[in-house]
């Protein structure tokens, strides 16, 4: 069977005009496909309002969570009013407020216990995808298409590792096609909720944020789909963030190397596990624009063209803070590198670079600045006998830093690229803290002071990308 899966972002349903035009791009593509499978996000900003509610109510603000929840009450109401028959209307507005409800419960809960454990959080921000899905599903119905909400709670099973869930593909392919397949022989769009899977014993989880992107592909593989299209709120995938380079262009192919490496490293276009799953079965992917939907948008690909070794793209990722362990002692000490690495895997904090210092008698490394309070005290834990000793002097933490990273097949061994990148931040007078080590072909890292990320990407954008 043909089957084009598609999933809607945030702003993509995130008003009554955007579900209107959302829907009508559905409608459109059930009538060239046999079969049309449907992932929407919650509306744009939902997610951040739920997060906003757990956490003030865990630092002991009881007021916060029960505004959100009157925002959060009138945003959906008057999205069923405007856009849904009135037959569905009541029930609808039953579904949300049950929501509305148990977010209401749940964020009392983590005042009184003055904490949002990472389950708890799952529980919370999963209400944003469960509330949008059924209104977009009656949406379709009001314009003719037979369509039903699926949760997927149903349909995708993952581990207990709240808030980054990894989906167990096996059960999820089954349940996926048992559960969609009828729907989809028998003519019916599911529109399902991204984000979120549950356990074996049906607890709710969630992907990592942005995580609906991922959901369209674990969906999409299991289905087989002819093809995955990501709709979102640019034409595609840009040389650049547009929020920061108004002039930033659409790349039209990327290879699915290319667009990995953007993704992992800040392109918040597509969440970095949404490539390989549909990729290496082959299944076409794009990247399209909802409000501009005659627009192809960019494709992604399996093979790199032949790169020229130009820059095709540049990103960002913030918040971030690099982490030195130095001493003078500690090359004669075996093993350092590794237990460094160890304690910070212990305190899940995600590595995002491994850089150059200045110095060879240290070890740098680039984690999320959140993650440093924690992460140093494990270092410093278990290092307490070459601290002692003074094999290693200390573990700091330089905060506010930022990665940005130029991306292009077959960068890295190209000659004069990272020349290029490091004189047009030196133009800006941009000092390079930090430079990547080992990363792969189709990418150079520098850390610098947050400060100069704007520029450092704009330098790049207009100094060093390649023109098509
Ligand atoms: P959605 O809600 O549709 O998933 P996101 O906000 O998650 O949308 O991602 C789309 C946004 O990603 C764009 O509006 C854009 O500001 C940002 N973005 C960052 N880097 C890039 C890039 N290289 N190309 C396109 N968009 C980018
Ligand atoms: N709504 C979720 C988020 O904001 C998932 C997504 O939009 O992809 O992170
Ligand atoms: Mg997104």
């Amino acid at each position: 069977m043909n089957i084009l899966t598609m999933k809607f972002g945030g702003t993509s349903v995130g008003s009554i005009e955007a579900i209107d035009q959302a829907t009508t791009i559905i409608l459109n593509a059930t009538k060239e496909w046999k079969a049309v499978a449907v992932i929407v996000s919650a509306m744009s900003g939902v997610t951040d309002l739920l997060i906003k509610g757990a956490s003030s109510a865990a630092q002991g603000d009881d007021r916060t969570y029960k505004e959100i929840a009157e925002t959060l009450q009138a945003k959906h109401k008057e999205i069923i009013e405007a856009l849904v028959v009135l037959e569905e209307q009541t029930e609808l507005k039953t579904l949300v407020k049950d929501f509305i409800n148990e977010f209401i419960g749940l964020c009392h809960g983590v005042y009184l216990l003055g904490e949002v454990t990472p389950r708890a959080m799952d529980a919370i921000v999963s209400f944003g995808e469960r509330m949008n899905a059924p209104i977009v599903s009656s949406v379709l119905r009001r314009k003719g298409i037979r369509s039903k909400a699926v949760p997927a709670t149903e349909l995708i099973r993952t581990d207990a590792s709240y808030q980054n869930a990894v989906p167990d593909m096996e059960e999820t392919r089954h349940r996926v096609r048992t559960i969609l397949l009828p729907l989809l022989e028998e003519g019916i769009v599911p529109v399902i909720t991204g984000f979120i899977g549950a356990t074996a014993s049906g607890t709710v989880t969630t992907l990592g944020r942005g995580g609906s992107d991922y959901s369209a592909a674990i969906i999409g593989t299991c289905l087989d789909s002819t093809e995955v299209w990501i709709w979102t709120d640019v034409d595609g995938v840009m040389t650049t963030d547009p929020r920061i380079v108004k002039e930033a262009r659409v790349i039209p192919v990327l290879s699915a190397s290319e667009i990995s490496e953007l993704a992992y490293f800040g392109a918040k276009v597509l969440h970095p596990k949404t490539i390989w799953p549909v990729i290496e079965r082959n299944i076409p992917l794009w990247v399209k624009n909802t409000f501009n939907p005659t627009f192809p948008g960019t494709k992604i690909v399996r093979d790199p063209e032949k790169g020229n070794g130009g820059v095709k793209a540049v990103t960002v990722i913030r918040n971030l803070s690099l982490i030195t362990v130095e001493g003078r002692g500690m090359m004669g000490v075996p093993g350092i590198a590794a237990r460094t690495f160890s304690a910070v895997a212990r305190q899940k904090a995600n590595v995002l670079m491994i850089s150059q210092a200045s110095s060879e008698q240290s070890i740098c490394f680039v984690i999320p600045t959140l993650n440093v309070p924690a992460v140093l005290k494990e270092l410093e834990n278990e290092f307490v006998l070459e601290l002692r000793r003074g094999d290693i002097n200390r573990v700091w933490a330089m905060d506010n830093v930022v990665i940005v990273t130029a991306v292009g097949t077959g960068i890295r061994s190209t000659p004069g690229v990272a020349s290029k990148i490091f004189g047009a931040l030196g133009d800006a007078n941009i000092n390079i803290i930090a430079i990547a080590q080992g990363s792969s072909e189709y990418s150079v890292s520098v850390v610098v002071s947050a400060e100069y990320a704007d520029t450092a990407v704009r330098k790049i954008h207009s100094n060093v990308l390649t023109r098509e």
